[in-house]
């Protein structure tokens, strides 16, 4: 399995690490110097010793010689617990006296040779090496080596913890906006990010919030001109469908009446023969508008069928009130003057069917074949006049 890290750990990960090895090498560099700066003063010290000790201990005969060199030893070994050896040597590299001792925490030695001129008396140089234990420097600089150590992992610690805070709140807007734009993807538009910052994550939040309003918005344009009719501004033959479906869907759970009618522009193919399709168009309009201030506001739902027939959805109706709405319509079609190419007045009529749910027509399909059965009556009956849908219309159409 592929381990996955998410960003803010990576990033926290990565603080940690850096200063981390960063301390490790600053520590590093300050402890080598720091032991060099214990044994140049160890040096120091001892160079300062031995100038001493050489001027009080300096043998002026032979016969005082050895015990000069040994008291001279044993003094300067006394200064300092970790020295392990003193020897002195002549100038030519003969040892003429050297005393030893065991030190403890011995695990590396150093040595530092000092030349005293007149340590070997009568005007003779000579040269005392001191031997000593490093041990104690050592152990001081693993105690600090230690608490170093102890440091850097709280800074390391720390690093995590804070860089972990930081990157979480670089991320936590993101996340947030990575889930609702996974929620757009699922076609949820009312999605809206809150912003809590007023850096370029608020600047992202902000985009995010304008580009989901304006998908919103040209999508319910998209929609809204899928069923709308160009020519006349109803909605179109899909809509009817749709909106049919949902409202018998209600209308059946709730056992009330719904009805249906369709319109269908009588001798319209005439009329367009007579005066161009132009004029044609212009009485779709016109009819359109009688259709929609004659059908009741807010209640029915009027709709472009096809070509020159129109359908009306009524909820809640039976067939006798929307007989009245349709007699209604067909009425006002029949009384006004629709104007031709020249001025002159056009007479236009319609006929109409209904349908009611659920008495005529139990499905959609049925219903719509129903109103389209009177519709037909209507036509064939002289045209210009509304026809209620009754079953023995099935039987004759069969
Ligand atoms: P009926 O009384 O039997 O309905 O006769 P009709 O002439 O109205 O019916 P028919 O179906 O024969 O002709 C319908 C005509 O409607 C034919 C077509 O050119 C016309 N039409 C359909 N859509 C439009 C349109 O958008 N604009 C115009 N101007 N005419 C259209
Ligand atoms: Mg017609
Ligand atoms: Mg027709």
């Amino acid at each position: 399995m592929k381990l996955r890290l998410s960003l803010e750990y990576k990033v926290s990960l990565m603080v940690g690490l850096l200063l981390f090895a960063l301390l490790l090498v600053v520590g590093y560099t300050q402890m080598n110097a720091y032991r060099s700066n214990l044994m140049a003063e160890k040096t120091e010290e001892y160079s300062v010793l031995a100038g001493m000790f050489a001027l009080v201990y300096s043998p002026t005969d032979g016969k005082a010689e050895l015990a000069r060199y040994h008291e001279f030893t044993t003094r300067f070994m006394e200064a300092d617990p970790d020295i392990s050896s003193v020897v002195i040597t002549d100038t030519r590299g003969k040892v003429l006296f050297a005393n030893t001792r065991p030190v403890k925490n011995s695990r590396s030695n150093e040595s530092i040779d000092f030349r005293e001129p007149t340590l070997l008396g009568s005007g003779q140089r000579g040269t005392i090496t001191v031997r000593f234990a490093t041990g104690s420097i050592d152990s001081l600089l693993m105690e600090m080596t230690a608490s170093l150590l102890y440091t850097f992992a709280f800074a390391l610690l720390i690093g995590i913890v804070g860089s972990l805070l930081i990157a979480k709140a670089v991320t936590r807007p993101l996340r947030t906006l990575m889930l609702a734009a996974k929620e757009v993807a699922h076609g949820n538009m009312n999605v809206k990010v809150k912003k809590t910052t007023a850096d370029e994550t608020g600047d992202l939040v902000d985009t995010f919030n304008g580009m989901v309003k304006a998908l919103k918005f040209s999508r319910e344009r998209l929609v809204e001109k899928a069923n709308t009719d160009s020519l006349t501004g109803l909605h179109n033959h899909r809509y009817f469908q749709d909106h049919l479906r949902a409202e018998l869907k209600r209308t059946s759970r709730y056992q009330r009446p719904l009805s249906v009618i369709m319109l269908d522009i009588d001798d319209f193919k005439m009329l367009n023969d007579t005066h161009g399709h132009p004029i044609g168009d212009a009485v779709l309009q016109d009819v359109s508008d009688i259709l929609v201030h004659g059908a009741r506001k807010d209640i029915d739902l009027v709709c472009r069928y096809g070509g020159e027939e129109f359908a009306i959805i009524l909820p809640e109706t039976d067939a006798d009130d929307a007989l009245v709405v349709a007699e209604r319509i067909r009425e006002r079609v029949a009384g006004r003057a629709f104007v031709g190419r020249d001025g002159a007045d056009i007479a236009v009529t319609i006929s109409a069917g209904l349908a009611q749910y659920p008495a005529h027509g139990e499905s959609r399909a049925e219903l719509i074949t129903a109103a389209d059965l009177a519709l037909y009556r209507s036509k064939a009956t002289g045209k210009n006049h509304t026809t209620i849908f009754s079953q023995e219309m099935r039987t004759a159409a069969a």
